[in-house]
């Protein structure tokens, strides 16, 4: 199955454009995976800024390829990511995060500007944990022969891909990884038969069977596969992402996940009324960013998991 990607405005001071193509109509989840944005390669005029905002219920992971982004949070985490970096945040309970990018003239590195967020659905039984924030500076990087004799360069980001392990925290079987590849190669990759996928060109293109995907496309495979074949039509940066069906109805609403309309209602309530400062669930920081942004009004019925 196709899923092509629909542009959404970002809800930032410089109105960053972003390809999504998770959730969708057609396809709500890939495993634990549920959000997927790719933005760029973008020469940038400005700084990418997104302010001070909250999530609960999920984890968000920033998966850099060009430029330099810094991120601050409420347990005092203050990391610049670069790329091949990885920067993985576990709201638990609630976290408030800001992100920034380094403005062109900064450095040559940050003069353009490519990136995935995607975001990890936590289990019911982690829903409730303590906030987290880590870093993945070095993660685990292997080669595969291509069927022309080249090679596919791989790094894993989260899970495991041909028995190699990345470090990163997750919560249910889910992996996730970037694969590199020359236009006009192909190569065989073994799957986890109990695993559905999604594959997206970061850049360039990409054949499997008989399905075609463009840059920020997604390639879905239903469980069952033992192995899948990957042509690149171009130069290839290609992001991979698995896992378990989820088994779990979510309900998610702006940058919250939960399973209830209270739980969303009293999350937007934490967050919009300062509570953080008094019950600790969104502990004020510091930024160069500037104000917070306000969740929005919910809508007039109660929300449902689905
Ligand atoms: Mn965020």
């Amino acid at each position: 199955m196709l899923i092509e990607p629909r542009f959404v405005k970002l809800n930032t001071r410089t109105g960053v454009e972003v390809r999504r193509t998770v959730p969708h109509a057609k396809l709500k989840m890939i495993g634990a995976w549920c959000f997927i944005d790719h933005f760029g390669p973008t020469k940038q005029t400005d700084a990418m800024v997104v302010a001070q905002h909250p999530h609960i219920g999920l984890q968000t992971v920033t998966w850099l390829i060009e430029g330099r982004i810094e991120h601050r949070d409420s347990i005092g985490s203050v990391q610049l990511i670069k790329p091949g970096q990885l920067n993985l945040m576990t709201a638990g309970r609630g976290i408030s995060h800001s992100e920034i990018s380094l403005s062109a003239g900064a450095s040559n590195e940050a003069e353009t500007l490519h990136a995935v967020q995607l975001w990890v659905a936590l289990p019911k039984d982690a829903l409730n944990i303590a906030p987290e924030f880590e870093h993945q500076g070095n993660l685990p990087k292997f080669e595969v022969v291509t069927n022309q004799g080249g090679k596919a360069h791989v790094t894993v980001l989260a899970g495991e891909l041909a028995g190699v392990t990345a470090p990163t925290k997750t919560f249910s079987p889910i992996m996730g990884a970037e694969l590199r590849i020359s236009k006009g190669e192909s190569f065989n990759l073994k799957l986890n038969s109990e695993f559905e996928y999604g594959f997206m060109p970061a850049q360039g293109s990409i054949t499997i069977g008989e399905e075609n995907a463009e840059t920020s496309c997604v390639i879905f495979l239903a469980p069952g596969e033992e192995q899948v074949t990957i042509k690149a039509n171009e130069d290839l940066i290609l992001l991979m992402l698995g896992g378990t069906p989820f088994g779990e109805k979510i309900l998610m609403w702006w940058n919250f996940i939960g399973r209830t309309n209270e739980d969303i209602v009293q999350a937007r309530k934490d967050w919009n009324q300062r509570q953080e400062l008094k019950n600790g669930r969104f502990t004020d920081f510091n930024d160069n960013v500037g104000p917070w942004i306000p969740a929005p009004d919910l809508p007039n019925v109660a929300l449902h998991a689905r």
